[in-house]
């Protein structure tokens, strides 16, 4: 219902206040007052992901909107005050806006915005004409007034890693060897490499990985977060209080936390499998073997601030992010072919005149 939805009153005129990121304070929009969110890290909790895992029914959160936009392209949905013609996450016009239903499970922190949108406009345009072969109408196409600022609910993982590794390491070595080369009717020699295989080694490999992030929003992977750098989520993280979301657009949880940690695992036995390989001894190796032990396993919930732009591209979604708390763009970039073609061609010019004139 309308009448129940969230809001913060401004203490000077009674109008709703928004979180402004330039401040970082809540700022009315009509009198200009200013208030403080006072700053808090407490009852930031890291939970035990076993138990994460069987709970059902999580705590939910009351979130400063009413509205939510269902992309029926890529699922997203998104909480927002007021309504749009395009998806903040794919570009696409198959959107539909509905009354919030159901409120999304209640996050354990948030990173507040500090960029602000004309900020975050600036780094996208400077981004953007840093691209060797984007299409030279990129810039035209690309409405940088779309871009939008959005909460993202990001699961984190903490672990302690174990690994025991063995393999057999290879080492590269050359021997020169005859033989008879029958256009010559002669005995030639000539240098031939091989691996010399060593004895069995193993070795044992320790790390922490501490808010290791995994996007909880399916049409959002996370190597677009990867992108954009870390977020500092282990020093920068507040209590969630839903005052940060006033007047911004937020992203509803659609990955579950089965599916997210399926995603972190992942991502830790690949970096520790890299890491194990890393530290075998030789030029390659057999034979390879790896046991993963983890323990210390937490989760939680956090909201991240992103500005997005999702825009489409000869019928292809391409999606930028700028990161809302340091300002770096990163995302999918269009490649003009023709611009490729053309510096191939020159190059194979170039060579060819060298050719000419060294000739
Ligand atoms: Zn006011
Ligand atoms: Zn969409």
């Amino acid at each position: 219902m309308v009448e129940e939805i969230y809001t913060i009153r401004c203490k000077s005129c009674g109008s709703s206040v928004r979180y402004e990121a330039k401040q970082q304070k809540l700022k009315c929009p009509h009198c200009g007052s200013e208030e403080e969110i006072p700053f808090s890290q407490q009852g930031i909790e890291e939970i035990d992901l076993e138990k994460a895992l069987q709970l059902a029914q999580q705590e939910r959160t009351e979130l400063p909107a009413h509205k939510v936009l269902t992309c029926r392209t890529c699922g997203a949905q998104i909480a927002c005050k007021e309504a749009r013609a395009t998806c903040d996450f794919c570009g696409s016009e198959a959107v539909s806006e509905a009354a919030l239903q159901s409120q999304p499970i209640r996050p354990q922190g948030v990173l507040p915005f500090a960029v602000t949108a004309e900020q975050a406009r600036q780094s996208f345009q400077t981004w953007l004409r840093s691209l060797w072969f984007a299409p030279s109408d990129l810039l035209k196409r690309t409405r940088v007034e779309d871009l939008r600022g959005v909460y993202l609910p990001t699961w984190t993982f903490d672990a302690r890693v174990w690994a025991q590794w063995s393999a057999i390491p290879g080492y590269y070595r050359t021997r020169t060897e005859t033989y008879f080369d029958s256009e010559t009717n002669s005995h030639k020699t000539r240098t031939v490499t091989y691996v010399e295989w060593g004895p069995p080694v193993s070795g044992i490999h320790q790390d922490f990985f501490d808010d290791l992030l995994v996007s909880g929003l399916t049409t959002l992977p996370t190597r677009y977060l990867e992108e954009v750098g870390e977020f500092a989520t282990t020093s920068d993280l507040r209590a969630y209080e839903p005052a940060y979301f006033l007047g911004w657009d937020i992203a509803l949880p659609d990955k579950e936390l089965p599916q997210a940690w399926k995603e972190g695992y992942k991502h830790i036995h690949r970096q520790t499998e890299a890491a194990c390989k890393r530290a075998v001894p030789g030029d390659t190796h057999r034979d390879f073997h790896m046991n993963l032990h983890l323990s210390g396993l937490t989760t939680k919930l956090v909201y991240l601030p992103i500005y997005i732009l999702a825009y489409r591209y000869g019928d292809k979604p391409y999606r930028v992010v700028v990161h809302g708390r340091t300002g770096v763009a990163g995302g999918d970039r269009p490649i003009s072919w023709i611009k490729v073609l053309l510096l191939v061609l020159a190059i194979a010019g170039g060579l060819g005149l060298l050719y000419y004139i060294l000739r």
